[in-house]
Order: structure tokens, then C-alpha cells, then sequence
């Protein structure tokens, strides 16, 4: 373990790994703290889809220009790393199942068209059907979106911080337990009995970024919130479209992945603390759910069945930026069920506030001190 780095990102998710790969694009040191090993909680677990039409409000520029830089950065890293992140350009649907959902669904295709990067169009049952006749035909039509990305969350996490080593970036696997302090200046992390000095240090802990409240003197508000995905045996020949409802009430994805399996994911489930247990009632949920969209899948047999967690703040937004109080400390965390995507457009904003003091991305509403 080196005594000291530019910079110390605690955690190694993708968001501690996109921090610590953009900052060596920089030229800068950087020493990566893991208690686990990269991508082992929400990071390598999630779905993998990387789709910024999905979500409105305060975050969506920063969900566009993520899944940009992603376009831009995604051969890179996996030539740098060697990791095959396996992506899948696809068709995104949202498939109305119910009346009710029509006219909103039919309004999506004006406001996602108004994107550059995207194209947009309404689909009547019968197109439906001549596109994947597998959907079920009890459907009322659904936007369809084109080339959203899909990709292995956990090999393009691991992408990320293989190609970050490739750049001198060390990955230290210990638990970090504070920061030290000259004054409200950050100077380094502690870790076990010893210690990294640095002039930067970088709070990207996930759903425990609460623990840093501590570290911190302030109270970072974010609880984990656990979702589970089921995956089943694939569809022959495979799905090549990425189906999302809201069957029996509950949102849905159905999709075939570059593993071969067919995911359907996922709950939300608020409350359940750090518990990572798989249940029995997700098992059914989601396969009752995908069997509405897809009723083939009901033959399936269960491959995988995984839980985990996202970070979630009060307001739903990430919290990004310099920690009040504090000199040098920098924190990114919050992103709810976008971290996957918001991965290349956080590590630019942290490393530009680290390297240069202030950042254009627009991230200013996204500040701790919001709370
Ligand atoms: C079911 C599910 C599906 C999802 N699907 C998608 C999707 O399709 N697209 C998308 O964009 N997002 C998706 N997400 C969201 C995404 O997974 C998360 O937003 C993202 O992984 C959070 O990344 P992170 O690096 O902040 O946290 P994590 O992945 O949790 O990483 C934090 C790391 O910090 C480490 N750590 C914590 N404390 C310490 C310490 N004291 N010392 C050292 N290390 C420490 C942990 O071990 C962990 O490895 C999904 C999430 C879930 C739960």
C-alpha cells in the first residue's frame, strides 16, 4: 500500500472506480479503498440498462450527457482493461397494459423525439406483435425508444477500475474508518492501523455513506434501499428488445442479456436496512410480472435470484460535490437506481471540482448542503 496519493476514493463501486479512472485520465495518483472488491454490492448487481429517456426532472441533463460520455468511453475501457462489458444496443418499449397509461405513454414519444440522441415512436398492438411476437398480445400499444444501451454492470465496474490500474490507480482492499484532518482541511483516510496521505479525499461509499456522517461532522443522509432481480433461462432465439410495463401495478423490465438469461427485475423495497437476503415474494412478484409481459417465460427455469442495494437520499437526487465545513473532502453518492448511468458524468464533475475547483457540468442543486 502506497503512504500516499493525490487522492483517496473510499469505495469501490462504480462510482468510486469512474471517479478514480477520470482522475488518472488527469494524470493524477490515486489510491482506491475497497473493504469488499470492486463491484461487489448494487454496482455489480444492477440491470446493467443504461436509458436517460426513462427519468425527468432536476437530473435529467446530467443522465444525457452521462449516457453520451458513456458512448464516447465504453470501447476505451474495455480495451484498457481487457474486460468485455458486454453491451447490447437495444430497443427500449414501454408497453401500455392498461387504458390509463395510453395517453401518457403517447406523450413520452414527443418529449424523448425532443433529445438528439434518441428516436421515439408509437407502436400499435399489431406493430407489436410484428416486431417480437413473444409480447404478450393482451397489450395496448407502447413507445418505443431506440438504441438505449444494456450492459454487465459488474464487468463494466470492473472495466472501470482495471482500466483506472492500468493508469497507476491502486486499489487498496481494507476498510477505510476516517478521514485526517489539518484543521478542516482533508490530509488523508485511515485504513486498519494505517493511514494514505493525501491532498483529496473522495466519499464514495454507497448506501454506507451515512457511516461517514462521522467523519465527516455532518449527517449525509442516505439509506439503502433493496432491490431484487430474478434472472431465468433465456428465450431461443433471444429477446433483442428490452420490454418495460407496469404489469399488476408494479413496474417491470423483461430482457435478454449478453449472459444469455433473461432478467426480470426489479423491486423496491424501502425500510429493510442492510438486508441482503433474497426473497420469496420478489421470486414470485417479478416472475408473475414478467409472465404478464412475456408468457413464455412461465416455462423458464430459475437461473439466478439477487438482491442489493441502491443509495437513496429524502429527495431522490445524488448528492455531488464539496462537503460543507470541510477543505479537500468530496463526496458522490445517492444515485438511486441511475448509478450504473450517471457513472462517466460523476467522475468528470468530482475529478474538475478536485483538479480545477469548480466544474460546467451542472451539479450545484445536487450539493450536501441542500439538506
Ligand atoms: C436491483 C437494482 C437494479 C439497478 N439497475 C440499474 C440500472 O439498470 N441502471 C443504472 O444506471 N443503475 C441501476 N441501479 C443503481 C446502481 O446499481 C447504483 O446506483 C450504483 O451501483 C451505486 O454505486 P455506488 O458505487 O455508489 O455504490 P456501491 O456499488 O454500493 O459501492 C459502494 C462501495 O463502497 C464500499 N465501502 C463502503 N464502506 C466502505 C468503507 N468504510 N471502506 C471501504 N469501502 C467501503 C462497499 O464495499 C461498496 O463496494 C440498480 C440498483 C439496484 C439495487
Amino acid at each position: 500500500m502506497r503512504s500516499r496519493s493525490d487522492v483517496v476514493v473510499v469505495g469501490g463501486g462504480i462510482i468510486g472506480s469512474s471517479i478514480a479512472y477520470r482522475l488518472a485520465c488527469e494524470g493524477m495518483s490515486v489510491s482506491v479503498i475497497e473493504r469488499d472488491s470492486i463491484g461487489n454490492h448494487a454496482s455489480g448487481y444492477a440491470l446493467g440498462l443504461l436509458n436517460p429517456t426513462n427519468e425527468t426532472g432536476n437530473i435529467e441533463t446530467l443522465n444525457h450527457l452521462s449516457f453520451k460520455m458513456h458512448k464516447e468511453m465504453l470501447d476505451t475501457i474495455q480495451q484498457e482493461s481487457g474486460v468485455d462489458a458486454q453491451v447490447l444496443s437495444v430497443p427500449h418499449l414501454e408497453l401500455a397494459l392498461e387504458e390509463s397509461e395510453i395517453p401518457e405513454l403517447k406523450a413520452e414519444v414527443d418529449r424523448i423525439n425532443g433529445f438528439d440522441q434518441f428516436k421515439s415512436r408509437w407502436l400499435e398492438p399489431s406493430e407489436i406483435h410484428a416486431l417480437e411476437p413473444r409480447i404478450t398480445p393482451d397489450n395496448l400499444g407502447g413507445t418505443l425508444v431506440e438504441d438505449v444501451i444494456m450492459l454487465d454492470s459488474y464487468n463494466l465496474t470492473l472495466a472501470t477500475a482495471q482500466a483506472a490500474e492500468s493508469r497507476g490507480v491502486e486499489v487498496v482492499l481494507g476498510e477505510a474508518t476516517g478521514i485526517i484532518y489539518d484543521g478542516d482541511r482533508a490530509v488523508g483516510v485511515n485504513i486498519g492501523g494505517g493511514r494514505i496521505d493525501c491532498d483529496a479525499v473522495v466519499l464514495a461509499l454507497g448506501p454506507w455513506s451515512g457511516t461517514a456522517s462521522l467523519w465527516t461532522d455532518t449527517n449525509i443522509p442516505i439509506v439503502p434501499q433493496k432491490g431484487e432481480i430474478v434472472r431465468v433461462e433465456g428465450l431461443n432465439p433471444p429477446l433483442g428488445i428490452h420490454i418495460h410495463g407496469n404489469p399488476i401495478g408494479s413496474s417491470c423490465s423483461v430482457i435478454q442479456k449478453g449472459d444469455g438469461a433473461t432478467w426480470l427485475a426489479a423491486t423496491v423495497q424501502d425500510g429493510s436496512g442492510f438486508d441482503v437476503t433474497p426473497s420469496i415474494e420478489a421470486l414470485e412478484a417479478l416472475s408473475l410480472r414478467g409472465m404478464r409481459m412475456v408468457p413464455e417465460l412461465e416455462t423458464h427455469k430459475l437461473v439466478l435470484h439477487t438482491a442489493c442495494m441502491r443509495p437513496v437520499t429524502p429527495d431522490g437526487d445524488p448528492i455531488l460535490g464539496k462537503i460543507p465545513g470541510k477543505e479537500r473532502a468530496f463526496i458522490a453518492t445517492g444515485t438511486g437506481g441511475k448509478g450504473i448511468l450517471m457513472g462517466p458524468v460523476i467522475g468528470r464533475a468530482i475529478a474538475d471540482l478536485i483538479i480545477d475547483g469548480e466544474t460546467e457540468l451542472p451539479i450545484e442543486e445536487f450539493g450536501l448542503d441542500r439538506f
